[in-house]
Parts: structure tokens; sequence; C-alpha cells
């Protein structure tokens, strides 16, 4: 059953507890999203704040409560309907000991070299085809990309899977500030009808999101819209 994903997401009061820890890292979060809303969420380093998306692309799942995707939950849906539905920006962008095509072709397997390079293009990335174009190896034994470049193919990649939900882990930490403005509008732009969560610690692009929330020790402690925090 492979429905057209819509993209609500609803989270009823979660918690998650690592296994080798005692404190619930994630404590009776609740979030509602439908289609094309857009929240930041915000909070100290070590709040919870990644452990509650790789919640909802069901990496674990929570000991307490309950996430849904388009009002069914997680445990129901197939793994691949949900690699479908869901893009991650994550922290860490992973760079495969591979070609450069190799690694745009996971987000896109049935995507063209046009289309890849074209990504690359958008995120500033172009230099990387000097050369060998899409055959550039990146990392060992190829060439080595910088934190910037890193996180850059992590949102050609998104641009790429162009799924209609978009989680992003701080998907600017690192960039100058004005190729964070550049990425951020692409992203944003790219994510007009799409459902965005959005987690950072800088107060750049806040104005753009429906819901703004404060995370504190795996609780939400506050919930407002831009104008009021
Ligand atoms: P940051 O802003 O630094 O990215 P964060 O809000 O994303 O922080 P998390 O990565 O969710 O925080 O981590 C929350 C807490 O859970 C931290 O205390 C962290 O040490 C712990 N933690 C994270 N991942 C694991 C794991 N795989 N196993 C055990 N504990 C973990
Ligand atoms: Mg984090």
């Amino acid at each position: 059953h492979q429905a057209v994903v819509h993209g609500d997401i609803s989270i009823d009061n979660i918690s998650y507890t690592y296994h080798d820890s005692e404190q619930p890292v994630v404590s009776n979060v609740s979030i509602k999203l439908k289609k094309g809303e857009k929240l930041a969420l915000l909070g100290r380093t070590g709040c919870g704040k990644s452990t509650l998306l790789q919640l909802i692309t069901r990496n674990w799942d929570p000991q307490q409560g309950q996430i849904s995707i388009d009002g069914v939950a997680l445990p129901s849906w197939h793994e691949t309907s949900l690699r479908t539905a869901i893009t991650v920006v994550s922290q860490r962008v992973d760079v495969f000991n591979g070609s450069l095509r190799e690694n745009l072709v996971l987000a896109k397997p049935e995507g063209t070299d046009e289309e890849f390079k074209a990504s690359l293009v958008r995120v500033g990335l172009e230099t990387l085809l000097e050369d060998k174009g899409l055959d550039t190896w990146l990392g060992e034994g190829g060439r080595q990309i910088s934190g910037g470049e890193r996180r850059r193919l992590g949102i050609a990649r998104a641009l790429l899977h162009n799924a209609p939900i978009l989680l992003l882990d701080e998907p600017t930490e690192g960039l100058d500030r004005r190729t964070e403005q550049q990425i951020l509008s692409l992203l944003l732009e790219h994510a007009k009808d799409k459902t965005v969560l959005f987690i950072t610690h800088r107060l750049v692009g806040l104005e753009q999101m429906d819901h703004i929330c404060l995370m504190d020790e795996g609780e939400i402690i506050e919930r407002g819209q831009h104008q009021e925090l």
C-alpha cells in the first residue's frame, strides 16, 4: 500500500530513555504539525533535540506515547514508505568512500547526472565538479571535503530526495553568515509546501516558522510564535 504521503505529523506525549541511562532524554513531548507547517526547535546542547528528531525517523521507538504520520502510527509504516516520506539533514552528514555520484544517488535513485550536477550548483559546490565531474572520488583515497562542504552535500541530497516532510538538524552549523542565509533561503523555498522541523541554535530564519518550541532537559518548556518570544 503506497498511498501518497500528505505530511501531517502528530507526536503524542512521547518519552524516550536510552538503554544505558536512567533519565529520559525526551519527556512527555507533544507536537502537532499539519502538512506545510514549520516548527523551529531550540534549546541548549544536550537537551534532547536530535534524539527527538531521530524518534520521528524511527531510529528508535519511544517507551511512552506515539508518533503518527498522516494519522498512522510509525510502527505500522513500511520502512521504505517512511524513507520516501521523510528527508533528513542530520547533524553529522555522512560522506561515503565513493564517487560524488554515489554520494548523491541514494537520495534519488532515478536521478540523472544533470540533476545531480544541478543540485551541487544550487548549494554552491560546483567546484567539486572540476576535473572529474561526478566521478570525483570523495573520502579515503579521494578528495577530502571540508565541514562546510560536507554540510552542503547533505543539503544537495535533501533537495534531490524531495519528500513531504523535512527534518533539519542544525543544517547551517559551521557555515559563514552569508552562506547560511543563502542555504536557508534555498531550503525554505524548497520546503514551501512541506512540513518542516528545524533544529537550530541560531536565531536566523525563525520569522519564517509557524511555531517555535524551546526544549530543556527533554521537555518542551515554551511554545510560541516568532513575535511573542
Ligand atoms: P546538541 O545541541 O549538542 O546537538 P541535542 O539537544 O541534539 O544536543 P541529543 O543529541 O539529543 O541532544 O542528546 C541528548 C542527551 O542524550 C545527551 O545527554 C546525550 O549525551 C545523550 N545521548 C545522545 N545520543 C545517545 C546515545 N546514542 N546513547 C546514549 N545517550 C545518548
Ligand atoms: Mg543535536
